[in-house]
């Protein structure tokens, strides 16, 4: 039996792409491509299928009905640098396995994530996890600035503690959120996917998705046609709730959108007949502007 491998893949093995100010994302190693998943799948089904199906229809069909396991059988392990702040949201993901860089064991660098002024914006008023218009040029480079000042400070101290004795896992709490970690990151494709509808969504942080586009990057490298297939019908796919459904019935009888969320109860303003800025009628709404931008 001949190990699979992706040539493409190969060369990319230990580069170290970069990603934020001091960042990278660096495949350290993967095992299978698409033939290990369509290899899984027809222990399951027989290899009768093979005339029935071929292997990109196989993959296809088995993203578009949930048979995860074959995707299992696929596995990538990665070494990423990334700042603290984001390995927070990144250490979520649970069904990786994760070796992490250990401050009580070694001297952290003198690396924090400084962004550029454009990424500096204003809180967002329609999510509240988000930042969206831009600031006044002097308010944003304050804030780079005292980011800048602050961090600096911070990690004089951090010397100065070590200096006097003080252990590292004490010394690092002088470290804020900014300063870079580093870690192996090792996961089978299902839950990278998984990871990946998550964190290329444009809800999750913009540093965060910029992380997910680099791991993405190797995953449509290794598994070209699963890729595919997740973009298909998870990445470009709408779904809809039993509400959503009725109101599409409606739209198709020719209701407006507005008509058409009334009627399936999505509302779309409140009680004293102001607006709603959000919830599940606005949501259906952009649902529907998604799907005609597809056009
Ligand atoms: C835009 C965005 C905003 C977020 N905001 C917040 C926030 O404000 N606060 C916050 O705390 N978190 C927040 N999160 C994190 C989020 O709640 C999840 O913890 C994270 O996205 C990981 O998702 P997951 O559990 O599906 O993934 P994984 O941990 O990778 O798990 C994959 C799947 O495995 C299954 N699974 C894994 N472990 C278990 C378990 N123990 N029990 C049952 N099933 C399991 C689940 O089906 C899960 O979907 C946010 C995430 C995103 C993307």
């Amino acid at each position: 039996m001949v190990r699979p491998s992706v040539p493409e893949a190969d060369r990319r093995i230990g580069v170290r792409y970069p990603v934020l100010s001091h960042g990278f994302v660096a495949l350290v190693d993967y095992m299978g491509n698409d033939a290990s998943i369509v290899q899984a799948a027809r222990v399951s089904y027989g290899a009768g299928t093979r005339s029935v199906r071929d292997d990109r229809g196989l993959i296809r069909y088995l993203l578009r009905h949930r048979h995860t396991t074959p995707f299992e059988m696929v596995e990538f392990k990665f070494l990423v640098r990334l700042p603290i702040y984001i390995a927070r949201q990144w250490i979520r993901h649970r069904t990786a396995s994760v070796n992490e860089y250990s401050a009580r064991f070694s001297v952290m660098p003198d690396e924090f994530e400084l962004p550029a002024e454009s990424e500096i914006r204003r809180q967002s008023s329609r999510n509240r996890q988000g930042r969206d218009e831009a600031l006044p040029p002097d308010v944003a480079r304050r804030f780079r600035d005292d980011l800048a000042r602050t961090s600096a400070e911070a990690y004089a101290a951090y010397q100065r503690a070590l200096k006097d004795g003080v252990a590292r896992e004490t010394a690092r709490l002088l470290l804020p959120l900014a300063y870079y970690t580093e870690w192996y990151w090792k996961i089978d494709l299902w839950n990278l996917l998984h990871f990946l509808s998550l964190r290329l969504d444009p809800h999750a942080q913009e540093e965060i998705r910029l992380y997910a586009a680099e791991i993405a990057a190797t995953a449509r490298i290794v598994c070209p046609i699963a890729f595919e297939a997740f973009e298909e019908f998870v990445l470009g796919s709408t779904s809809l709730s039993r509400r959503e459904g009725v109101a599409v019935a409606a739209l198709l009888k020719g209701a407006t959108p507005e008509a058409a969320c009334a009627t399936a109860g999505l509302p779309l303003v409140r009680d004293d007949g102001r607006p709603l800025a959000s919830g599940e009628g606005v949501e259906f709404l952009e649902k529907l502007e998604r799907i005609r931008s597809l056009d």
